[in-house]
């Protein structure tokens, strides 16, 4: 008998217990997959953009694992403080591997960030993603007021919310978006969207797919400046690129080659060579932002110039990449946002730690595509099966969700998940919409307990 707990239902906690089955010789194998939130698959629920239906529907691959009947979820575990600590999970599970992900945003670090109006990417993904951590209404003001947003990074998720910024409510309708997100962007007044990469064409992360869809919006046009693509060596000779980013190279030449002009409602503008300095203040929130001018310094990086551009925005988006937070008793490197491993295997003092492990972006910070996690999860499995014979000998408490609620915890189980899901349809169905995402904590564990918590 070997009993493991995932932590983290997201991509790499499903492809961890998805590769632990089928990897796995040993009999009476059992995987509960633990998750802080009620509901399962992380950011394929709260960070794939609505509009994304197939990158979405990978839900169905991954409710087929958990409905495994070798498989427990249990949603609405909170590992760490105000839950059950990592100690106290190892000694009811053989083996424990976190997938826990990284939850933060990385900062800019200049002057007027926090000024209202002036927000993560991270935090407006929860808020169209109903997310429960997020404040129903926390973009409400900022879409009333905002004529111009500018979003920052040249990666997927500057890309997402830059199409969602781009794009009419109604076009949202059809999607499981909480329904006040979807009357605030109904509400909103964003005429222009600024999307501002430091770097040029050729080093931006976004991959080719979602840089194409921005130049199929129905209700935006976008707009690309040739001199600034023209910095950039690699524009002018494409063919020394790798393949993906001379594909980005090529669809943003055929953009700033010029296009039939459309009634829009909105313009999307593509920036390159600008590097934030300062979030401008107006009337005691954002007003703008200050980029300098930067060029390519010959060995992928940019230099600044010493001029300057303001752009002007009441709404200002960093998507500037996502970082690991540490995880009361596990070892944490607050340079790279992970846990320190070594092919899965958590460090403790450079030692590996017997029985607990880490996959996806809390092993190997936030890069790649959601089908990276597979590989990286069946790494971990690699491991934690080479040390099963030493793991199983291990002994360990009763029934772990006994334990869990002697520990004061209310678990959501895999029928109350199913509950959720049903009463989301019906919300939707009330609403004159297909499913609705039930956007905060009472609302959800309501549906998934059948009660509301005291
Ligand atoms: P990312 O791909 O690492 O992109 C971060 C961007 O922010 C880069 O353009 C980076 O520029 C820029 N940046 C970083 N620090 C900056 C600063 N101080 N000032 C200005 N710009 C700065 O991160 P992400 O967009 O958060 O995406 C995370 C992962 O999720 C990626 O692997 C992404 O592909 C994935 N994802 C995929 C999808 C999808 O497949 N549809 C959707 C969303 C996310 P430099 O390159 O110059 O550092």
């Amino acid at each position: 008998m070997l009993r493991i707990a995932v932590v983290g239902s997201g991509p790499s906690g499903v492809y961890t217990a998805q590769s632990l089955l089928t990897q796995s010789a040993v009999p009476g194998l059992r995987v509960d997959v633990l998750d802080r939130l009620p509901c399962p698959y992380g950011l394929v629920r709260y960070g794939v953009a609505p509009d994304h239906e197939k990158i979405k529907s990978l839900q169905n691959n991954l409710r087929a694992v958990l409905e495994d009947e070798r498989i427990t979820f249990l949603g609405h575990v909170q590992i760490g403080p105000g839950g059950i600590a990592p100690e106290q999970l190892l000694g009811l599970y053989h083996a424990v591997v976190y997938c826990v992900g990284a939850a933060a945003d990385r900062r800019l670090g200049i002057p007027g960030e926090d000024l209202p109006g002036s927000c993560s990417a991270t935090d407006f993904v929860s808020w169209y993603s109903a997310h429960p951590d997020a404040e129903g209404n926390a973009f409400s003001p900022d879409w009333l007021d905002a004529r111009a947003a500018v979003v920052i990074g040249a990666g997927n998720v500057a890309v997402d919310v830059a199409r969602i910024l781009s794009r009419g409510a109604d076009e949202l309708r059809p999607t499981d978006v909480p329904h006040a997100a979807l009357d605030a962007l109904a509400a909103g007044r964003v005429r222009e969207v600024h999307m501002a990469a430091r770097r040029g064409p050729s080093q931006a992360k976004f991959t080719t797919k979602e840089l194409r869809e921005l130049g199929a919006l129905p209700g935006a046009e976008v707009s690309v400046d040739g001199a600034e693509l023209a910095l950039d060596p690699g524009y002018l000779d494409p063919s020394a690129l790798p393949a993906a980013v001379r594909r980005n190279v090529e669809v943003l030449r055929g953009w700033a080659g010029g296009r039939e002009p459309r009634e829009v409602e909105r313009l999307l503008r593509l920036r390159f060579f600008l590097r934030p300095v300062e979030i401008l203040e107006r009337d005691g929130r954002v007003g703008g932002v200050r980029f300098e001018r930067t060029v390519p310094d010959g060995s992928g990086g940019v230099r600044g110039t010493g001029t300057y551009e303001d752009i002007e925005a009441q709404l200002v988006l960093r998507a500037v990449g996502y970082l690991g937070v540490p995880l009361a008793g596990l070892p944490f490197d607050a340079s790279s946002g992970t846990v320190p491993n070594a092919a899965g295997r958590v460090l403790r003092d450079g030692v590996p730690s017997p029985g607990e492990y880490v996959a996806g972006w809390i092993k190997r910070g936030p890069t790649g595509v959601i089908g990276t996690n597979r590989p990286c999860a069946k790494e971990t499995v690699t491991s934690l099966l080479e040390d099963a014979p030493a793991l199983a000998l291990r002994p360990v408490q009763g029934e772990p969700l006994d334990s869990l609620r002697e520990s004061g915890l209310r678990p959501v189980e895999w029928r109350g998940w199913l509950d959720i899901e049903r009463a989301e349809a019906e919300l939707g169905q009330s609403l004159g919409r297909g499913s609705v995402k039930i956007p905060d904590w009472d609302g959800l564990l309501a549906a998934g307990l059948g009660q509301v918590p005291g």
